[in-house]
């Protein structure tokens, strides 16, 4: 099944993880409208762009996927609202700047650190330092939320304002601290709209152990 021109949902949906543990990655209906969207509006256009292959290694992330690898349920992979990509040979610079003029500036970037793990052990650990200038170079061309994963920094993984730059979401990895967002998903410093998929509250959110159903 093709989401967009370039891009399949067997592209979108395939596990490593999930193949090696036997752990079913098929999305609901909504699932893959999410998905559709997600290429439709961002990763087609980069693809159409670049003329260049744009590699996803994470797209979509069923419950029990998510918690075999360690991420959150809520997280948007398993809304099939987010992709984890690379176009080879495409600096982050170039690329932040051009989302900025093409998509907007409020396309959400995260920057995630690689870990050795498995069959890739003989690659080092992203060093911080990188992810820091990623961010500043990310932020520095206009996208106003950018974020790191994979490591501790809570001043580099929350949600601020764009306007006021008000602490909206704290976040440590998957903790959650401050919440200082209104019902509406607006700053309730200035009433400025932070864009996303926002819940009226905190949830219970946190780094904990689940079952795996397999
Ligand atoms: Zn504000």
């Amino acid at each position: 099944m093709k989401l967009s021109k370039n891009f399949s949902l067997k592209e979108l949906t395939t596990s490593q993880t999930a193949e090696r543990k036997g752990i079913n990655n098929n999305p609901n209906e909504d699932q893959i409208t999410g998905l559709q969207n997600l290429c439709e509006n961002i990763l087609q256009p980069i693809r159409d762009h670049y003329a260049k292959p744009v590699t996803v290694s994470s797209g979509f992330r069923s419950p029990n996927l998510c918690v075999a690898i360690g991420s959150s349920v809520n997280s948007q992979h398993a809304k099939g609202q987010a992709a984890d990509f690379e176009i080879f040979g495409i600096p982050n610079a170039e690329l932040a700047k051009w989302i900025v003029e093409n998509l907007g500036p409020d396309v959400p970037l995260h920057f995630s650190a690689f870990h050795p793990d498995w069959k890739m052990r003989d690659i080092e650990y992203t060093p911080h330092s990188t992810l820091n200038r990623s961010r500043e170079i990310a932020l520095g061309n206009g996208i106003r939320n950018v974020y790191l994963g994979n490591v501790h920094d809570k001043s580099r993984s929350s949600t601020y304002c764009h306007k006021c730059g008000e602490l909206l979401i704290g976040r440590d990895w998957y903790e959650l601290s401050e919440w200082h967002l209104d019902t509406s998903g607006c700053c309730v410093s200035c009433g400025t709209a932070c864009t996303g998929f926002l819940e009226k509250s905190p949830g219970t959110w946190g780094a904990k152990r689940l079952p795996v159903s397999l």
